[in-house]
């Protein structure tokens, strides 16, 4: 497959309403390899619409156990598992994933056994090899190479941004994070920076819809997202060749435009720039 990058859902947070983006999934495509990065509401679906089999999948990486990053990670393995996948998959991501997987496998047992005996499926539960996700390791899926830097995404220790790199080519993901001027060393020279990004001024239109007074959110939001002004910033200090945009706070709101998101985007990054949509495909 051609090297490129879908971003399968562009919207920041769990909630979905009317016209609302999906949650977070992004599909990497490099250097022969197919990898998922987060499986946020909404993943196998974007797969499928990528014409990416559930059984092509060489890895799966799960930036930070934010639901929206993991949500539909057990339903995306089941289901490879009913369209034919036998074999191992590998599943990176923070401590505390496995218990969501076995949770998710308790929760599923009654049909797991139901279609191991009665359809003489392989089992479900190692299909998924979990595995630590840090700093400290170099990840190798086929051709690819994985580094992975620790963001800044309190409470959350451990949340990461990815650089994958194979072929000359890199594509850096920011992951979730409030700004952090080592994400510039990290993206430097890049093919493609996809980076979250927030209206600062949309914050307040978020809380304000959920009807969430506790002070608490807000500040949740802005310690730990960057503002759009400071995601051009960090691409223009990488020296990036595309910069692409996700995870928008707010999302689906009335009042904020492409216009409000490109005129603080732009006050420091004059290159070329994707504001994401589910489904939009970057070719490398
Ligand atoms: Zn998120
Ligand atoms: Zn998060």
């Amino acid at each position: 497959m051609a090297d490129f990058v879908a971003l399968m859902g562009v919207k920041g947070g769990p909630a979905i309403r009317p016209g609302s983006h999906m949650p977070t999934s992004i599909l990497v495509s490099l250097g022969g390899a197919v990898i998922l990065v987060d499986a946020g509401l909404g993943a196998s679906r974007g797969l499928c619409d990528q014409g990416v089999a559930l059984t092509a999948l060489d890895a799966v990486f799960v930036t930070h156990l934010h639901s929206d990053h993991y949500l539909e990670l057990g339903p995306l393995l089941h289901t490879a598992w009913t369209a034919g996948l036998t074999r191992e998959v590998p599943v990176y991501g923070p401590a505390g994933l496995e218990r969501y997987w076995a949770g998710f496998l308790a929760s599923m047992e009654a049909d797991i056994a139901l279609r191991i005996a009665d359809e003489g499926r392989v089992p479900l539960e190692p299909l998924a090899a979990l595995r630590p996700l840090g700093p400290d390791e170099v990840i190798r899926v086929g051709e690819v190479t994985v580094r992975a830097m620790r963001n800044v995404h309190p409470p959350l220790c451990d949340s990461f941004a990815l650089r994958f790199e194979a072929g000359g080519r890199a594509i850096v993901l920011s992951g979730d994070t409030a700004y952090m001027p080592e994400m510039a060393a990290f993206a430097a020279g890049a093919d493609l920076l996809v980076h979250e990004a927030m209206l600062v001024d949309g914050v307040d239109a978020v809380i304000a819809n959920l009807g969430h007074e506790d002070a608490r959110l807000r500040q949740h939001i802005l310690r730990s997202h960057t503002a759009a002004a400071d995601v051009g910033r960090v691409a223009a200090a990488a020296g990036v060749g595309h910069l692409a945009v996700n995870h928008f706070v707010p999302d689906g709101f009335p009042g904020f435009t492409d216009a409000d998101w490109e005129r603080e985007l732009r006050r420091h990054w004059d290159g070329a720039l994707t504001l994401g949509t589910d489904g939009v495909r970057i070719d490398l």
